[in-house]
């Protein structure tokens, strides 16, 4: 693949450097390219507070949820257009021609038309979507069709998230899962002393050792994690989609009426960390109000854990801690494109508790790699699932070790190199070599 690249260089662009899978995976991914023999950077647009909330609009209509603030018209284009015309005269300063540039998600496409006129190899890569082509949906792909023409490949990670207009045009859909390494901090082998040094580095679990770290996280909880309490976890960022607040009311409805001894950990990164995601604090802020509200002996079982992302180690080792120390983990997404925080359970062995939703079910099948809610609104049945799990520790190993072993096969990241080795290869297909002499 270095050969074929020759001198040309491989962009990815998008528009946060950290918080959400697409950053962690942009990490991973360029340094593989770069350890490879190719030569790949990566490279963030920022972007004003309007431009991101449209782009979070777009976000949450391409999963097929309703829109609040209504049609996307035209002040919603000038706005997407006048940041990424502008982002694109930048990112033009940057590169050469004949070079190849993958742009992810919403936030980035409105730059395909600019830089394939620049004479750029093109290709999007659409990290959410839906199976499910609603009004909604549609409108949306409407919205970004003028940007779709321009890139030669659009990449997705299934199929069915593919608008149909573009599947009918031959060789313009690729099919890319995303991937974990199994290598980063993240995922590395840590002992159970590690963990709770780190748990108790946040303020998380109390017990011998340092004391809490200052700056690395804000908790809110009554008291900390006993060192042998059950746990159930979900990190996810503070996103209506991820339905953190559900899973609050599952646990305090249904599960912990049944076990006293349980606790949850809700977890996700520090608001103010996140520029394109503008309804972290909110949701946080939301949440922290149904944990007041909460019954006194259930509230001190629940724990709200804001990591902060500005030292990318720490929040790496904190999310590894929790997803080992935890018996259960738990993805209660009411959608979901792939779900790399269920990923990283599978490869820690974890028994998981998830909605059937999105990527969640390319990756977990109902009683053999996990357990599968498949109404995400459903909380008895999600209360049922957590406690038989929470009951039957030969289960949680049973499903532990077969998501481990397929989460090896499927979705590690040496398997998503090779996969963007072949999209390159097409997208050297696609151009005459003319353009890149
Ligand atoms: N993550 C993190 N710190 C947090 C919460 C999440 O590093 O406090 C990471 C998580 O480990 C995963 C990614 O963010 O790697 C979330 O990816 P996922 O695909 O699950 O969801 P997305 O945020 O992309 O919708």
């Amino acid at each position: 693949m270095a050969q074929a690249l020759a001198q040309r260089t491989v962009w990815h662009l998008n528009s946060t450097a950290r918080g959400g899978g697409v950053a962690d995976l942009l990490e991973k991914a360029i340094g593989l390219h770069n350890e490879s023999g190719l030569r790949a950077r990566w490279l963030v647009l920022a972007g004003d507070a309007e431009f991101f909330a449209v782009t979070k609009r777009l976000h949450h209509r391409l999963h097929g949820s309703p829109d609040p603030v209504g049609p996307l018209g035209a002040a919603e284009r000038e706005t997407y257009e006048t940041t990424t015309s502008r982002q694109a005269r930048e990112v033009l300063e940057r590169v050469a021609p004949g070079d190849l540039c993958v742009l992810h998600d919403p936030q980035t496409l409105g730059l395909a038309p600019h830089l394939v006129a620049a004479g750029l190899d093109v290709a999007w890569r659409c990290h959410i979507g839906t199976g499910a082509h609603s009004a909604v949906v549609r409108d949306t792909w409407t919205f970004l069709e003028p940007y779709l023409r321009a890139p030669a490949r659009c990449v997705f990670s299934a199929e069915r998230y593919a608008p149909p207009g573009l599947l009918r045009q031959q060789g313009k859909v690729v099919v890319l899962r995303p991937s974990i390494d199994p290598a980063a901090r993240k995922n590395r082998p840590m002992t159970p002393a590690a963990v709770h040094d780190r748990l108790r580095a946040i303020g998380l679990q109390a017990g011998p050792g340092r004391p809490a770290a200052a700056g690395t996280a804000r908790i809110v909880q009554d008291r900390p994690l006993p060192e042998d309490a059950p746990l159930v976890l979900q990190v996810s960022r503070w996103d209506p989609l991820k339905d953190m607040a559900g899973v609050l009311r599952g646990f305090a409805g249904h599960v912990a009426p049944v076990r006293d001894d349980v606790h949850l950990v809700l977890a996700g990164p520090d608001p103010d960390d996140i520029p394109d995601d503008p309804e972290g604090a909110r949701i946080l802020h939301e949440l922290r109000g149904a944990w007041e509200a909460l019954d006194g002996p259930v509230r001190s079982r629940v724990h709200l854990v804001s990591l902060s992302l500005l030292d990318a180690d720490a929040n790496a080792d904190s999310v590894n801690a929790l997803q080992r120390r935890a018996d259960v983990v738990v993805q209660k997404s009411l959608r979901e494109g792939f779900g790399l925080t269920v990923t990283e359970a599978m490869w820690k062995g974890k028994a998981i508790v998830a909605s059937a939703v999105g990527g969640i079910t390319d990756q977990i099948r109902d009683g053999y790699e996990g357990t599968l809610v498949r109404d995400p609104h459903d909380l008895p049945a999600f209360g049922r699932a957590l406690l038989r799990l929470l009951a039957e520790s030969d289960l949680r190993e049973r499903y532990g070790t077969a998501a481990h072993r397929r989460c090896t096969k499927e979705f590690l990241i040496y398997r998503e190199f090779m996969d963007y080795c072949s999209l390159y290869t097409g997208l050297l297909q696609e151009t005459p070599a003319a353009t890149h002499s």
